[in-house]
């Protein structure tokens, strides 16, 4: 590169910015040769694109092809999402010294992914999280819904969003955008009324990646949507999450019945271990936590959350100086510290799952919020719009 593009030194470096622009441009556009979308990187009026956008073959599914679509951005950030599920398979972040990895859990193939997996990197709906019994009035009629977690419905049921294939393609005009999307039929796994569901995932120039949420409907029925990514910010090929350091903003959270279906309190959690409004290593009090398995599998209560985008979390990976900040319009987060994981999935690099290897922030309405009249409502109503947005932002320190 130094060949290519000698750097003018500082003295003379006005003289030289006619030469340099023009090699700039010439060295993107050969950094981009690899990639066949390359033309696509040049709008029509020159001005240069950020992100790039690849897609490939990734499979078949129920005689559907699955493809995954690669964003890149210029300072070594790739995301990978495939079509089965709206499912995120990679995501690829720069250490402090400036060497990327994959941070999240998930499988180099398809067929990884068609095992019985804990939902790693999906979309998961039409209601995410539990809801009690699989039952819930809505307009006067009772509907009965799959129960497939003890003796609730989690996740959408049996084939929920997770399981499906998304159609897919990039945004025209929206710089690092690819937007998926589902129909889910009246009646499917249950639910009320033929929704459309539309996720934009969009890879920024400043690390980040923004998922956006618009669901429609023609009859009310319940929605909430999230994505179910587990990160392990030093990367799972290097242990487990304990190490790693968690803040929400969140002086609340929603305690759980033996079936982690939610009381209906509002819980301080001052004074407990499951306060975490200043940074506190993951694994420092997991085990205090009830449940079995120990761990966390909460639901926190957003510090003025719902509504306008706020900050929700902060994780840093003590041993990679990798930081995941995110923000969301959704008044809950689900932290889950992986507690189910066991280490029978072997997933990328070979490395087998164990518990406390990833963790999850899932922004969302809180749990079984269809039958608890005092938490915030997720019916969407007939001809209503569904909006909902989360960031997460990567930095390293
Ligand atoms: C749930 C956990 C569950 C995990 C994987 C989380 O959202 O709260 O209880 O084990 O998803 O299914």
């Amino acid at each position: 590169m130094q060949a290519f593009l000698p750097f003018p030194s500082a003295l003379n470096l006005r003289s030289h910015m006619p030469r340099l622009r023009i090699q700039l441009t010439a060295l993107v556009l050969a950094a981009l040769a690899p990639f066949p979308g390359a033309r696509a990187f040049a709008d029509s009026d020159s001005t240069m694109k950020q992100i790039r956008i690849e897609k490939k073959p990734f499979g078949t599914f129920g005689g559907k092809s699955v493809d995954q679509y690669v964003l890149a951005n210029a300072h070594g950030m790739t995301v990978r999402i495939m079509t089965y599920g709206a499912t995120v398979t990679a995501i690829d972040v720069p250490d402090r010294g400036g060497n990327p990895d994959d941070i999240v859990l998930g499988f180099d193939d398809l067929k990884g992914y068609l095992q019985t997996v804990p939902y790693f990197g999906a979309i998961v709906g039409r209601v995410g999280n539990r809801i009690a019994k699989g039952l819930f009035t809505l307009d006067g009629k009772t509907y009965k819904l799959a129960v497939n977690d003890g003796p609730n419905h989690l996740h959408g049921g049996l084939k929920g969003f997770d399981k499906v294939v998304w159609d897919a393609a990039p945004v025209p005009g929206q710089d690092g955008s690819v937007r998926f999307s589902y129909l889910s039929k009246d009646g499917e796994e249950g639910y009320p009324g033929n929704c459309r569901v539309e996720v934009t995932y969009t890879l920024g120039d400043d690390d980040s990646l923004k998922l956006e949420y618009v669901v429609t409907t023609d009859a009310d029925t319940p929605v909430n949507v999230t994505n179910h990514s587990y990160f392990n910010l030093d990367g799972p090929e290097n242990g487990s999450i304990l190490d790693q350091s968690m803040t929400l903003n969140a002086d609340r959270y929603t305690p759980v019945d033996s079936t982690l279906i939610p009381t209906g309190e509002l819980a301080p959690v001052a004074g407990t271990p499951m306060d975490f409004t200043k940074p506190v290593a993951i694994g420092a009090r997991v085990l205090q936590v009830g449940g079995n398995p120990k761990g966390y599998d909460h639901n926190y209560v957003v510090n003025g959350g719902g509504g306008k985008l706020v900050f929700v979390a902060r994780a840093a990976g003590p041993r990679s100086g990798r930081v995941m900040e995110v923000y969301s319009t959704e008044p809950g987060v689900q932290f889950y510290s992986g507690n189910f994981l066991d280490g029978t999935l072997v997933g990328k690099k070979g490395v087998a799952y164990k518990q406390y290897w990833g963790f999850c922030l899932e922004t969302q309405h809180f749990p079984d919020s269809v039958n608890q009249p005092t938490f915030p409502s997720y019916v969407l109503k007939a001809g209503d719009t569904y909006r909902s947005s989360t960031i997460f932002k990567f930095s390293a320190q």
